[in-house]
Formats: structure tokens, C-alpha cells, sequence
């Protein structure tokens, strides 16, 4: 069951959830943005206003030629069992296997074959891990988010026209995936609800 906790980070400051791009608007070609630049604006307008709910995580993606870039925001609860740095020797264990698992691009994100897509990078960022450089204003109320950011470089991105996604294998507390996917020919949501893995990279 999903937890809903830390809820007043959004809601306690009135704002409206912050949709750069909101379903009804019509899809507009997209010409002077790049593809992640377009998913750095979404990412900016999420990190504004998304809500901190344990089980759920979100992932935007960005095909380009070349390149498909992909960024992930969880609860960290939803990796580890706890949001702060690891207490003991059982909890350190539990964060390396963490850390671990997510820099193991290969297996959490399964391109289209004749894509030819393979691992360029991982960033990740959680200040209870001590990983990368946090936004100080992560953590709040004893809540806390890790953020990752994967780059795979593709002999031909346009035929990855889906991936499979290998976090709720890898981490058993994670529920549900809000997807945003951005092509040169539109950008659209998915949601990916445990046991499916697929995420489909054409609207
Ligand atoms: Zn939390």
C-alpha cells in the first residue's frame, strides 16, 4: 500500500502544482528546445511543486538523436526503508546495495534492441547518502528524495521505441512510476504501476 506522508510540503504553501505542460494543451513541434532542455524545464517545474508520497517515483525521459537522457526523483524511503544517512552496520549494507544497484544503468533500463543504447553515465544526488550535490532544500520534516540521472548513448535513439524499467525489481518498496516522455515529436505521460515494466517511447 502506498503511503501517503509529507504531503504539507506542497500543500502547506497554497501553490498549485507547477504543469509546464499540461494533457490539454496542444502538442507543439518542437524546434528551438532541445529535448532536454525541455526536460530540465519539466524537471524544474516538478522540483517546484511535486508531491513526496513513499512508493511513488517519478521518471522523465528524453530521446535525442544519439542519446537518451533519463532522470529519476524518489522518496528515498522507497529505496532504503529510511530517509537520513544509515545508522549501524546492517542500514550502511542496505545503502551500498542501494547505491549499487542504482548505478547499474544496463539493468534498470532495457532499450528497443536496434537502438543500440549503452550506459554513457550516472549522476546520483541524495545528501542523506552523502552522493553528488544536493539541493539543500531536499530534505524537509524528516522526509528526504534521491535524485539520479542516466545518460546512454544510442547508435539510433528513434528506434528505441520502448525500454523496460527494472526499478520496481530492484527495489521492492517502490510502487509506481509517474513517467514523462519527451521525443523531437511530442512529449506525453505514462503511469507504470507494479508488476509492468514497459514504458512505450512513441505516443
Ligand atoms: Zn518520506
Amino acid at each position: 500500500m502506498t503511503e501517503l506522508r509529507g504531503h504539507t510540503r506542497v500543500m502547506a504553501v497554497g501553490e498549485p502544482r507547477v504543469d509546464a505542460f499540461s494533457e490539454s494543451e496542444p502538442m507543439k513541434p518542437i524546434r528551438a528546445w532541445s529535448a532536454v532542455l525541455l526536460l530540465l524545464i519539466t524537471g524544474a517545474a516538478l522540483a517546484q511543486g511535486r508531491p513526496h508520497v513513499h512508493g511513488v517515483a517519478e521518471l522523465n525521459v528524453a530521446v535525442e538523436p544519439g542519446r537518451i537522457t533519463l532522470q529519476i526523483e524518489t522518496p528515498l524511503d522507497s529505496l532504503l526503508g529510511f530517509e537520513r544517512a544509515p545508522r549501524g552496520v546492517a542500514e550502511t549494507r542496505v545503502a551500498e546495495t542501494t547505491i549499487a544497484a542504482l548505478k547499474a544503468a544496463d539493468a534498470l533500463f532495457k532499450f528497443t534492441p536496434a537502438a543500440g543504447c549503452t550506459s554513457a553515465s550516472v549522476e546520483l544526488s541524495s545528501a542523506a547518502l552523502k552522493l553528488g550535490t544536493p539541493d539543500p532544500a531536499e530534505q524537509h520534516e524528516g522526509h528526504a528524495d534521491l535524485d539520479a540521472t542516466y545518460v546512454f548513448k544510442c547508435a539510433d535513439a528513434a528506434k528505441a521505441t520502448e525500454v523496460d524499467v527494472g526499478l520496481f525489481d530492484a527495489f521492492i518498496r517502490m510502487q509506481s512510476l509517474k513517467v514523462e516522455v519527451v521525443t523531437a515529436k511530442g512529449q506525453f505521460k505514462r503511469d507504470l504501476k507494479r508488476p509492468s515494466k514497459r514504458v512505450s517511447l512513441v505516443r
